[in-house]
């Protein structure tokens, strides 16, 4: 758990962003915080990543750490929001791995390691929910999924099941509580230059950009604003997912 003292005294609403250092996590915490929110910057590993989006946000953001596989870390990171922000006014589940095998070959570790990603949304949004959104009666959890959740890929079976079972979850989640104020959605990103498409070889980045009707890979900017836009406006949006994908696929 982040060691922090200070607590957050000003009345901006607060949004925590999972994976918020890198990417478009780390689009999201700056868009979030040019509309006015405090945002809690969690991360696992790349603290050093988290600490320059910190340093961009000033005293409207805060550092949050904790491996999503493990329980334990996620109850300490709530306790420490609640401490230390005292309210959840946007969830935004972004964090995630893609480890990209063909079936045949890959090990069942693999499947393991996505599976347990979706666990931890899973686990953090419950415990969000009942210690610091459900007694406020509004609130936005917005899920990052992805298009192959949609479309399928070859050599990703346990990645496009993960985001499948998110936007499975956003629909569930609304119907649980459109009654309470809080408002689900996903935001579905298509091929988005980040670290983790950066680390796909050139042949095969080049192949997908040919597929992408627009011509290019997106911003992770360019999926930020339409976060934004859910957690801010949006107020008759529920239980969908968007996508963002240059025009990949429309749903
Ligand atoms: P990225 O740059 O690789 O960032 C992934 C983030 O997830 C990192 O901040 C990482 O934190 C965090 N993370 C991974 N495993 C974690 C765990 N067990 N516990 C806590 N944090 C964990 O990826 P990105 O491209 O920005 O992707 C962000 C989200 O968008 C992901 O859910 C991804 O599946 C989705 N998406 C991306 C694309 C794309 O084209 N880039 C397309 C569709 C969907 P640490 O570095 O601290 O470990």
């Amino acid at each position: 758990m982040e060691q922090t003292n200070s607590k957050q005294t000003s009345e901006r609403p607060v949004a925590i962003v999972t994976g918020g250092g890198k990417g478009i996590g780390a689009a999201c915490c700056r868009a979030l915080h040019e509309a006015g929110f405090t945002v809690g910057i969690h991360y696992r590993e790349s603290r050093k990543p988290a600490e320059q989006v910190l340093s961009e946000i000033g005293s409207d953001g805060f550092l949050l750490q904790a491996d999503l596989e493990d329980t334990a870390a996620i109850d300490a990171m709530v306790r420490q929001i609640k401490e230390q922000a005292g309210r959840v006014d946007v969830l935004v589940n972004n964090a995630g791995i893609s480890i990209n095998e063909p079936m045949l070959t890959m090990p069942i570790t693999v499947f393991d390691a996505q599976r347990a990603v979706v666990r931890g949304a899973w686990y953090l949004t419950k415990r969000i929910l009942r210690v610091l959104m459900f007694r406020r009666g509004s609130g936005r959890i917005i899920n990052i999924s992805s298009v192959v959740g949609h479309t399928g890929n070859a050599g990703q079976i346990p990645y496009t099941m993960e985001k499948a079972a998110l936007d499975a979850m956003t629909k569930s989640l609304a119907k649980e509580l459109a009654g309470r104020g809080i408002l689900v959605n996903s935001v579905a990103p298509g091929f988005i230059d980040t670290e983790m498409t950066r680390a796909l070889p050139e042949d095969i980045r080049n192949a997908i950009v040919a597929n992408v009707p627009l011509g290019r890979m997106g911003g992770p900017e360019e999926v930020a604003e339409v976060v934004v836009f859910l957690a801010a406006r949006g107020s008759y949006i529920n239980g969908t997912v968007i996508h963002v994908n240059g025009g990949m696929y429309g749903g």
